[in-house]
């Protein structure tokens, strides 16, 4: 059993983010630019450790990388709020079930901290409750809502708020969809995952690539008449790894009208870090097959008992010499616009998922470093404001808005 924890747990060691490190100072132009502008994080884990540990997204948390306090300090206006369908789920078919209570736990969340945030189904949305001085919550699902792909499932969280999917089931596939990081049974999409992405297409869902395999990229790319969305990722010429994704498909990627959005963690994209992770986790991040692959049927009660010691999700911390600076990190970012262009790059941190934050970022209150390092870089206003959240909105909006 033991041998069974420490598959779930990991790459998540129990790590508590104690080391108190000090506040960072940043420029006052930083400062001012980063919280005038709009800040759309495409990826922040919340929902899963409440429903686990209970408490209330308001509270100011002694651990962990995000809570609505923190994440006003560090200027966000807009973000994904991440439903995590975790693997153990798979195996016994409790994912649907599993979406639903963290729905349930998402909506419960929001409306117990009304003041401070408010769901948004649309861009408009987003617009109005931001004018209102609150943060706006976008319902986004990792992992699968069923292994299936039920249409009827889909149109039902929809219905519920549900506005961002991810196409495989996280780092495992499901019937319709391979993942980036387990074996590929569908070579990409089988065509019921052609109907789920034409599904997701006329509902007004944002597909999200994150985890998916090539193929599974490649094959969306070509059915989906939206631009998609790759949440939280990294750019493989970097960092030569199957989550990440290759320079060729983020240009066709691009060239759809999509997005990329940049993970903050160091496992991403920067090898000698990610080297010392696998060392120490035995296998890479990504790696779940024993977990979605164990045959046994547990209870749901028993797998709430086995996964609920991994919260707060922080992965083993790396000696300092090894982590990234945060200029190192605009420096992917950079990378993908030299391909691109800076229409197709964003923000998605990722925070509460696991991540070791580049440099002196200690958690969501300081972002504002990335808006000083591109400033530091040179980057223009509009640059830096299409960054932060301008390009995701774009998408968001073309997505959603024909949903009204
Ligand atoms: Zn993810």
């Amino acid at each position: 059993m033991r041998a069974w924890i420490a598959a779930v747990a990991l790459p998540f060691a129990l790590v508590m983010a104690t080391h108190a490190q000090d506040a960072p100072t940043v420029s006052e132009a930083a400062r001012r630019l980063h919280h005038d502008a709009f800040v759309f994080d495409g990826h922040v884990h919340m929902i899963n450790r409440q429903l686990h540990l209970g408490g209330s997204i308001g509270d100011r948390l002694p651990d962990g990388q995000v809570d609505l306090p923190r994440m006003k300090e560090g200027g966000v206006d807009a973000f994904m709020m991440t439903l995590y369908v975790m693997e153990p789920y798979y195996p016994a078919r409790y994912e649907t079930k599993q979406t639903l209570r963290l729905m349930n736990m998402a909506l419960d969340q929001i409306e117990r901290n009304s003041a401070v945030v408010e769901l948004a189904r649309d861009a408009d949305d987003i617009a109005r409750i931001n004018r209102a001085g609150k943060m706006a919550a976008v319902l986004d699902l990792e992992g699968s809502f069923d292994l299936d792909g039920d249409l009827d499932v889909l149109r039902a969280l929809h219905r519920l708020g549900l506005r961002v999917v991810q196409l495989p089931a996280h780092n495992w596939g499901n019937e319709y969809a391979d993942s980036c990081c387990a074996p590929a049974r569908w070579n990409g999409l089988t065509d019921h995952g052609r109907a789920v992405v034409r599904e997701m297409n006329r509902l007004g869902i944002v597909i999200n690539v994150s985890h998916a395999s090539d193929a599974t990229l490649a094959q969306a790319l070509e059915v989906s008449t939206d631009p998609i969305v790759a949440t939280h990722h990294g750019l493989r010429s970097l960092n030569d790894i199957p989550r990440n994704m290759p320079d060729d498909l983020l240009k066709k990627l691009a060239a759809k009208g999509g997005v990329i959005g940049f993970h903050i963690g160091n496992a991403f994209h920067n090898r000698a870090q990610f080297d010392w992770l696998t060392k120490q986790a035995g296998k890479p991040f990504w790696d779940t097959s024993e977990v979605a692959g164990d045959r046994s049927r547990l209870s749901m009660a028993e797998i709430d008992r086995r996964v609920a010691p991994q919260f707060p999700l922080v992965e083993p911390r790396a000696p300092d010499d090894l982590l990234m600076s945060v200029d190192d990190w605009v420096g992917v970012v950079d990378r993908a616009i030299q391909l691109v262009g800076e229409d197709h790059v964003a923000l998605g941190s990722d925070f509460d998922g696991g991540p070791t934050p580049a440099g002196r970022i200690r958690d969501v209150r300081d972002l504002a470093l990335i808006t000083e390092a591109m400033i530091r870089r040179g980057y223009s206003e509009a640059r830096i404001r299409k960054f932060l959240g301008g390009n995701l909105m774009r998408v968001f909006r073309q997505v959603t808005s024909k949903a009204r």
